[in-house]
C-alpha cells in the first residue's frame, strides 16, 4: 500500500510500527461554533483511510482532539456571557452530531485539550530541563527553534527563509523571545480567561503542545500516520514535530498526511473569510451521505470546489448505488430457491474484478475517486446480470460485495427516508384527534412511529412541540 508522506514529498510503501497496528493521530476542530463543510473535508477522508486500513485487517487506533480551550472560544463565550467550558460543550456535541450523520466513526478516543493539561506542563518542564524551552519574566513559556536543526523538514522551509519573513513581521510585545521564530507553549491568563497553575505562571497552554502530548499519552512516543487539513502543516505540525522529538528523542509521526482545501469560486472555505456553509446548512437540503460522496469523488490531496452542480452529480451517483442494491434486495426476496447454477459462479468470480479493481485504487494512496469508478462497474454489472430468475443467493452474494465496497467510504446502500414537516404536523393532528376520541393506542403508536423517524414529541401547556433527534 502507497501513502504519500508530506515529510518525503513522495508516495511510499506503507509499514506501520508495529505489524497489524496502526496508530493514528487527526487533528480536530476547535470547538466554537457549528463546523463548516471544509472542517468536514479532513474528517471524511481519514474516517476512510481508517476504515480502509480496518478492511485491510489492521487495528486502528485511532485518536482525535477537541481543541476546548482557545482565544475563539473564549471570545465567543464573552459575546454570549456565559464560561468557556458552556460554549465548547455545546459545539462539541454539536459536531458529534454532524460527524454522526455524515457516517464519521467516532475516534477510539476524542481528548480534550483542558483534560490534559497535567500533561503539557510536564512535557513544557522536559523541554525547559533539556534546554529546548525557556521561561520569559513574565511567565510565558517559549520553544527555542533554532535547538532544533531539523525544524523546517515537514514543510520544507529552511531557516533562514523563515527567519528574514519573520523579521518583516515580528509584532510588538513579542520582544521577551529570544529570536523572531520561538513559539509560545506557555502563557499568562489574562482577565475573564479559564486559567491553569503551573511552575511559570496562571496559565493556559499553547495550541500546538495539545497535539504532542495526546498523541503521545494515547497512542505513544512514536505514531504511524498524523492527519489533518494542509493548512496545518505550518506551523502546527511543524511545531509539534519540534516538541514531540525534542522531548522524546525520537521520530515523532512515520507518516504525515495532508487534506487539500474545500474551496468556493478557489478560495480556501474558511470562518474569517465567512465564504462558507455549515454542515447543518447542507444537511437541511442534502442526505449528508451525499457531501460525503462529494468529498470521496475527489483525491484527498486534490483542491475540491463547493458547488451545487457537483452535489446533484453526486446525489444521482448515490442514488445510482442505492438503486442497484434494492434491486439486489428484490432478487433476495422473490429470485429461485436452489444453489448458485454454474453461470452465476463464473459471474461471481468475474465481480472479483472490481473488488481488485477498488483496492488497487485505495491501495494507490487512497484513490477513492477511482475506487468509487471500480463501485460503479460492479453496479453497471449487477443491474445487467442480476435478473428476476437469478437465485436468491446470487443476489445475496453480489449484494455482499456491493455493501463491503460501499462501508469503506461509509456510504449506507438504504435509502434514508425523509420526513417532511407537513408530514409530522399531519401526524401530530392526527395524534390529537385519537387522544381527543380516547384512543391512547393509536395516539402511542403515533408517536413510536415519529420517534422511529427521529422525531420526538413534547406534550407542554402551550401544546405539542417537537424535534428531530
Ligand atoms: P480548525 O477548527 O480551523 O482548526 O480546523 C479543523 C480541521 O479542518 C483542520 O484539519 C483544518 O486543516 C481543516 N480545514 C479547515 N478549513 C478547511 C478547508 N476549507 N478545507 C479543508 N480542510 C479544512
Ligand atoms: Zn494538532
Amino acid at each position: 500500500m502507497k501513502v504519500y508522506n508530506t515529510l518525503s514529498k513522495s508516495k511510499e510503501e506503507f509499514a506501520p510500527l508495529e505489524e497489524g497496528k496502526v496508530k493514528m493521530y487527526v487533528c480536530g476542530p476547535t470547538v466554537y461554533n457549528l463546523i463548516h463543510i471544509g472542517n468536514a473535508r479532513p474528517m471524511i477522508v481519514f474516517d476512510t483511510v481508517r476504515r480502509y486500513l480496518e478492511y485491510r485487517g489492521y487495528q486502528v487506533d485511532y485518536v482525535s482532539n477537541f481543541t476546548d480551550v482557545d482565544d475563539k472560544i473564549i471570545a465567543k463565550a464573552i459575546e454570549e456571557g456565559v464560561s468557556a467550558e458552556e460554549i465548547s460543550q455545546r459545539y462539541m456535541k454539536e459536531c458529534q452530531k454532524d460527524m454522526e450523520d455524515m457516517n464519521v466513526k467516532p475516534a477510539t478516543i476524542h481528548p480534550l485539550a483542558t483534560q490534559e493539561i497535567d500533561g503539557m506542563i510536564e512535557m513544557i518542564q522536559t523541554l525547559v530541563d533539556k534546554g529546548f524551552a525557556y521561561p520569559a519574566s513574565d511567565g510565558t513559556v517559549y520553544f527555542r527553534v533554532k535547538r532544533f536543526s531539523e525544524y523546517g523538514k515537514l514543510s520544507h522551509k529552511n531557516l533562514e527563509d523563515l527567519q528574514s519573513g519573520f523579521r518583516s513581521l515580528q509584532v510588538s510585545g513579542e520582544g521577551q523571545k529570544e529570536d523572531p521564530l520561538d513559539f509560545v507553549l506557555w502563557k499568562p491568563k489574562k482577565e475573564g480567561e479559564p486559567f491553569w497553575p503551573s511552575p511559570w505562571c496562571d496559565g493556559r497552554p499553547g495550541w500546538h503542545i495539545e497535539c504532542s502530548v495526546m498523541a503521545k499519552k494515547y497512542l505513544g512516543e512514536e505514531i504511524d500516520i498524523h492527519a489533518g487539513g494542509e493548512d496545518l502543516i505550518f506551523p502546527h505540525h511543524e511545531n509539534e514535530i519540534a516538541q514531540s522529538e525534542c522531548c522524546n528523542g525520537k521520530p515523532f509521526a512515520r507518516y504525515w498526511m495532508h487534506n487539500a482545501f474545500l474551496n468556493i469560486d478557489n478560495k480556501k472555505m474558511s470562518k474569517s473569510l465567512g465564504n462558507f456553509f455549515t454542515v447543518r446548512e447542507v444537511g437541511e437540503e442534502y442526505d449528508l451521505q451525499v457531501l460525503r460522496f462529494f468529498m470521496l469523488n475527489a483525491h484527498y490531496r486534490s483542491p475540491l470546489n463547493f458547488s451545487r452542480d457537483l452535489m446533484t452529480a453526486a446525489k444521482n451517483g448515490l442514488e445510482r448505488i442505492q438503486t442497484a442494491a434494492e434491486h439486489l434486495r428484490q432478487i433476495q426476496k422473490s429470485g429461485r430457491d436452489g444453489e448458485l447454477t454454474q453461470d452465476e459462479e463464473k459471474l461471481l468470480e468475474q465481480a472479483e474484478e472490481f473488488t481488485r479493481k477498488f483496492q488497487e485504487a485505495m491501495e494507490d494512496d487512497f484513490n477513492t475517486a477511482d475506487a468509487i469508478a471500480a463501485i460503479f462497474e460492479l453496479v453497471k454489472f449487477s443491474n445487467t446480470q442480476a435478473k428476476e430468475n437469478s437465485t436468491r443467493l446470487f443476489a445475496e452474494r453480489l449484494y455482499d460485495v456491493l455493501q463491503t465496497l460501499t462501508e469503506i467510504l461509509g456510504f449506507s446502500l438504504e435509502v434514508k427516508e425523509e420526513i417532511l414537516d407537513q408530514e409530522i404536523e399531519d401526524l401530530i393532528a392526527q395524534r390529537q384527534a385519537a387522544r381527543k376520541e380516547k384512543n391512547f393506542q393509536k395516539a402511542d403508536q403515533i408517536r413510536d412511529t415519529l420517534l422511529e423517524k427521529g422525531i420526538l414529541l413534547e406534550d407542554t401547556r402551550e401544546g405539542v412541540k417537537w424535534k428531530r433527534v
